[in-house]
């Protein structure tokens, strides 16, 4: 069985970072989230909107990058700046994972989200060798996805997206008939 950093469920892998960009603005959501995905201790971390969406906009920064060559600088800058070192973590339900813990004086929940969000994609990016991500091409859709590698890059972040855009050109293409 083949399985993936992003589609397995693994608590605070790379779901975790993008729910966490395209769904968190509060420190109530930030704590459903951790809660959801097995580490209520994280949530408990202090909470700042303003520096945790400023930590949503350096991510983001990355999931815009097509070229594994441009996204790999931002990524690096930000494991450096955060002392990102890596601990082998027994989780609550006994699973075992390699997870990033933020060290140093800033370690609230958008130095959380940098972390793990840096680490993450690091991973994911050497795994596939390739920037497999990106930002939904939806008209007045900004969420942003990791690209599983299917036939055709991905250019949503899910179907309703998909069908979305694919209804709406159909229209168009019938009213210009
Ligand atoms: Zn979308």
């Amino acid at each position: 069985m083949t399985q993936s950093y992003a589609t397995d469920d693994r608590p605070l892998g790379l779901r975790f970072v993008v729910e966490a960009i395209n769904d968190v603005e509060t420190e109530t959501s930030w704590r459903g989230l951790c809660e959801r995905r097995g580490d209520a201790a994280l949530g408990e971390r202090a909470f700042d909107e303003g520096r945790f969406a400023e930590a949503k906009a350096m991510l983001r920064r990355v999931f815009a990058e097509p070229e594994l060559a441009s996204a790999a600088p931002i990524i690096n800058e930000t494991l450096t700046a955060h002392q990102v070192t890596q601990q082998l973590t027994q989780l609550a339900d006994g699973r075992w994972a390699l997870r990033p813990i933020p060290q140093g004086p800033h370690d609230d929940a958008a130095a959380t989200l940098l972390a793990l969000g840096s680490f993450g994609l690091a991973r994911w990016a050497s795994d596939q060798g390739r920037a497999a991500w990106g930002i939904c091409v939806a008209p007045g859709c900004e969420r942003v996805f990791v690209d599983e590698g299917r036939k055709e890059p991905q250019r949503f972040c899910g179907t309703t997206c998909a069908t979305r855009v694919r209804v709406a050109a159909h229209r168009r293409k019938q009213q210009s008939r």
